[in-house]
């Protein structure tokens, strides 16, 4: 039997509900907020996310799904991946469409999206190689902090909506790229003396960009991590008078949050401000359900115009686990049709079928088997469905034109017509 491939997984329809619910949510939220959505291909050339993402991170150095495309008789085949995150390719999409052109000065762009992400890392609960994420992104002359408090309102708004209970707001600054350079000096030289304690992993990152030696999760090495400087601690004036805003703003919005020195996010072009939200029940060790931050200057790397970014990427997959059972039993119910028809004879099965037709036009949602049954049998069907009603169907029915609706929770039942009908389940 062939089975689905490790790290990917079938969402099945009794998850559905769930997934719709935490959609529905965002794009209320997006259309709240004044964000619209962009399609990016899933897959783009290598060279995007090797120079937007990062060549030093994980994601670029060993995850990445990347193949060569076939070629033609006169050219090699080209490099492709498939995208392991979306803001590259939105600020690829940002640049080739000149979405800039028609816009005042200070004028953003509010851009989503949602869709699969590919990432070759070890599988676990609640980490798989497609996943799914949701995420905008702020395009613009303005880095404003008054757009990333925004932006965090919006997500505060969707957790609230969502009843996930039990979340922290992490954020940090991860400053300039000028300042930035010498703060990596001085970490390069903290951790020189421990590299021979540290994972082969972190040796790597030691070579090629020791801030991502913070991502580590072995313990061996979070041991030595706690003891070296911190980013924060070297942040140039303007960093620092941003942070400060920052906070003031959340503050201002009444959202709590926790400063985590040592959380530098796992890709390249984060500038200033960065932040997660974790999660505490529902999901195991992988409990980041929201990562985002201001990269400003990554337009410019792609070749863009200088352009200010801010953005956040939620994890679909993430989101539906921690939603907490009672909500998703509620959602779960709420799927079913709001009506099951079970007929009794041959006779009935015509009428039936144009009675479903009938109450479909008026907008309800309809189950009906088409084999003919015992009662008995067509009600376990019935119950079986979660239907709210099940309408019964005989040749008296027929004849009458009234029919016996059946609530399935009290029991109770009641003759109708269907205009009767279509009234009382609009
Ligand atoms: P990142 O793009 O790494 O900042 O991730 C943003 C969010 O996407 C995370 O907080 C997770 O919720 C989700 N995410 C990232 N990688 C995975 C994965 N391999 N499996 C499931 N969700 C993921």
């Amino acid at each position: 039997m062939i089975q689905t491939v490790r790290g990917t997984r079938d969402i099945l329809p009794a998850d559905m509900p769930l997934w719709h619910r935490v959609e529905d949510v965002a794009r209320e939220g997006f259309r709240r907020y004044g964000f619209q959505e962009i399609r990016t291909p899933i897959f783009e050339k290598t060279e995007l996310f090797a120079r937007g993402v990062g060549e030093a991170t994980d994601i670029v150095h060993k995850e990445m799904y990347t193949f060569i495309d076939r070629g033609r008789e006169d050219r090699e085949g080209e490099s492709l991946t498939l995208r392991p995150e979306n803001t590259a390719s939105v600020v690829r999409s940002y640049i080739q469409h000149r979405m800039y052109a028609d816009k005042s000065s200070g004028e953003s762009t509010k851009l989503f999206y949602t869709g699969p992400m590919f990432r070759r890392e070890r599988p676990q609960a609640g980490r798989y190689r497609q996943f799914y994420q949701i995420g905008v992104e702020v395009l613009g002359t303005s880095d404003d902090p008054a757009i990333e408090a925004e932006v965090i309102e919006m997500l505060d708004w969707f957790l609230k909506e969502l009843k996930i209970p039990n979340t922290t707001l992490l954020i940090n600054s991860v400053g300039e790229p000028a300042t930035r350079a010498v703060y990596l000096e001085q970490l390069r030289r903290a951790i020189e003396p421990h590299l021979d304690e540290l994972c082969g992993d972190c040796r790597h990152r030691f070579e090629t960009n020791p801030l991502r030696v913070f991502d580590c999760k072995v313990e061996s090495c979070q041991k030595i991590i706690l003891t070296l400087p911190t980013i924060t601690d070297s942040l140039d004036d303007g960093s620092r008078e941003h942070f400060e805003q920052f906070k003031a703003h959340l503050d201002a919005r009444g959202i709590a949050y926790t400063i985590n020195p040592r959380m530098v996010r796992g890709l390249d072009y984060y500038t200033k401000t960065a932040f997660e939200i974790v999660a505490h029940d529902g999901l195991g060790a992988q409990n980041t359900i929201v990562g985002g931050g201001r990269y400003d200057g990554l337009s410019e790397t792609l070749g863009g115009p200088p352009t200010k970014g801010f953005g956040f990427a939620f994890g679909l997959d993430r989101m539906v686990m921690a939603l907490p059972e009672e909500e998703a039993e509620l959602l779960r119910a709420a799927d079913a049709p709001d009506i099951y028809i079970v007929f009794l004879g041959q006779g009935a099965r015509n009428h039936a079928l144009m009675v479903a037709k009938e109450l479909r036009s008026a907008g309800l949602a309809v189950g009906m088997e088409f084999e003919d049954r015992k009662m008995k049998k067509a009600m376990t069907q019935a119950a079986k469905s979660k239907a709210r009603y099940a309408l019964i169907i005989g040749d008296d029915e027929v004849t009458s034109g009234r029919y016996g609706l059946k609530d399935l929770t009290t029991g109770e039942q009641e003759a109708l017509s269907l205009a009767g009908i279509a009234e009382k389940l609009k």
